[in-house]
């Protein structure tokens, strides 16, 4: 074992060369170095693996660190052995041989800080060598793992609360970016960190600037965007699928930026290549799907865009915080549309499981599409979500450019009254681009085919751009006033909701994009 000052300063400054701790750091070490156990929610980017090395090196034996994150592992010992700090990890990329030195180098005291994935520190040799050595604390990354809910769940992590049973007087410090009150208590629980000091940090990033725009071509969209904002930058770009994100790299590459894909389809030689690219060389875009990311420190992303809407707030705020890490501007851009709510109400409508899985899927959708149609502050509506309360940021869309609401009370009740007659008069249901077709009066031949000119509201929605109407749609299906069918194949239905609009009950203001205002094809949408 290191012998290494033993003020937390000292150790910060001396070990790590940084003049001062941020935010809530040196009260976590604190903390944590007296031996108390800790829940840290700090956003990505914050500084939380300071709170669990310092903390080893004051209270010497070693600290053992619990992360998903194999890949990451070595770079993560490699920085920390530059800093004359004894760092090693055990996973299963390495050979027994290497384990092996290891093993012996923590039963000789001869380590300071030990990384280990989950399902290697729950193998009864691995708790055996534990209990044999001397542990200073347990550290548990990426905690919100042990969220059943989230999007990270790793069922290991259900167990490690045997590092309680276990290890009663070893402090254990959780840390997660994710930080809504109900994954909280969620951690605490499963984790039985039930007498842990809570530390919540401010999870405001005011340097990444958020906006989010109305899908209609997304991967010119996204070109445009880059081109105009974020020439020669590093970026991550997010997309739903694989074959998604093939395409749009291919299609970024062939437009002169160049972009790598990465996502679970390819071989773990390539993923891996194409992620020290990206943190080795500048100017590089990732597009990827959500597999990657997490644990992720580079400094200068510039931009994080979504090309397909987010499942989650949450996750939607974890990926953005990738952005900007080093403090200086940077960008959240989110592309959304019609066919994204449509798409994700029959995904969860479909997935497996319990009534109770799917209505918090359901939720979590709602939240995410109050967030993409808000008229008032991006950043207060995200912390909102987190129990923390700002005020308007003017570093956002609507900050920046207001949006105006307008009243579609009368655009829905057309909508809800062409779905209704549909239904009621033909026993018939079709989704949005026809619904839209006949509301326009467009003549095409799906609408002689079933003769829907005749139908009353057959033309009575001229007034309004395709594009307009798209948004009406959206945002009716946003607020579950309109509902994607069951069985049919992206089909609307009328919901509860639709009834009180039916029958005038209830006033829709709707959000109208401040880019749609310059494009021709608008008229009067009042
Ligand atoms: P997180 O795990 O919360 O996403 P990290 O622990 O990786 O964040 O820290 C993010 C970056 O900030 C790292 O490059 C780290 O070295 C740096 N950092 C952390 N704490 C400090 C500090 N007190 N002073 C200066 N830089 C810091
Ligand atoms: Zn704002």
């Amino acid at each position: 074992m290191s012998s290494f000052p033993s003020g937390s300063l000292d150790v910060l400054q001396q070990v790590f060369g940084y003049d001062s701790f941020r935010g809530d750091q040196q009260d976590i070490i604190e903390h944590v170095h007296q031996g108390g156990d800790a829940l840290v929610l700090m956003p990505t980017g914050g500084g939380k693996s300071l709170c669990y090395q310092i903390p080893a090196l004051m209270r010497g034996g070693v600290g053992v660190v619990i992360s998903p994150l194999i890949a990451l592992m070595q770079n993560q010992v490699d920085a920390l052995l530059e800093l004359g700090v004894k760092a090693a990890f055990l996973n299963s990329t390495q050979d027994w041989r290497e384990a092996r030195d290891v093993e012996q180098a923590f039963m000789a005291g001869d380590l300071d800080l030990l990384y280990v994935a989950p399902e290697r520190l729950l193998t009864d040799r691995c708790l055996e060598l534990l209990s044999r050595g001397r542990v200073g604390l347990f550290a548990i990354d990426e905690a919100h793992c042990v969220s059943q809910w989230g999007h990270d769940f790793r069922p290991e992590y259900l167990q490690l609360s045997i590092l309680a049973e276990r290890w009663p007087d070893v402090p254990r410090i959780a840390l997660t970016a994710t930080a809504t009150t109900e994954t909280r208590r969620e951690i605490a629980q499963r984790l039985r960190l039930t007498d842990a000091r809570h530390f919540v940090s401010s999870f405001d990033r005011p340097n990444i600037r958020y906006r989010i725009v109305e899908k209609n071509e997304v991967r010119r969209q996204l070109l445009a965007f880059i081109q105009a904002e974020h020439m020669g930058d590093c970026g991550i770009v997010y997309g739903l699928s694989r074959a998604r994100v093939e395409e749009t790299a291919e299609f970024l590459c062939k437009n002169g930026i160049e972009a790598l894909p990465y996502h679970a389809g390819l071989s773990a030689a390539v993923r891996a290549q194409n992620q020290s690219r990206f943190l080795r060389e500048e100017g590089l875009v990732m597009v990827a799907t959500i597999a990657f990311g997490m644990g992720i420190d580079k400094p200068d992303v510039r931009f994080v865009a979504h090309i397909d809407l987010p499942k989650s707030v949450e996750g939607y705020y974890q990926e953005t915080g990738r952005a900007g890490r080093d403090g200086q501007p940077a960008t959240a851009w989110l592309a959304y549309g019609l066919q994204d709510v449509v798409q994700q109400r029959r995904m969860i409508d479909e997935s497996p499981g319990e009534d109770a899985f799917r209505r918090r899927l359901s939720a979590q959708l709602d939240a995410m599409l109050g967030l993409c149609e808000t008229v008032s502050c991006r950043r207060q509506r995200l912390l909102a979500y987190f129990d923390q309360s700002i005020q308007p940021c003017g570093n956002c869309d609507t900050c920046l450019e207001p949006p105006e609401a307008w009243d579609g009370t009368v655009a829905a009740q057309k909508i809800l009254s062409a779905v209704y007659r549909l239904w009621r008069e033909r026993g018939q249901r079709f989704g949005a681009g026809h619904l839209i077709d006949i509301l326009r009066g467009k003549q095409t031949d799906r609408v002689q085919q079933y003769d829907h000119q005749s139908l009353s509201v057959f033309g009575v929605g001229a007034d309004l751009s395709e594009q307009a109407w798209r948004g009406v749609l959206r945002q009716l299906l946003a607020q579950s006033l309109l509902a994607v069918d069951h069985e049919g194949y992206g089909t609307l239905a009328l919901t509860d909701g639709s009834r009180a609009v039916l029958k005038g009950e209830a006033t829709l203001m709707f959000r109208r994009e401040p880019e749609k205002k310059s494009r021709s094809s608008r008229s009067g949408s009042k």
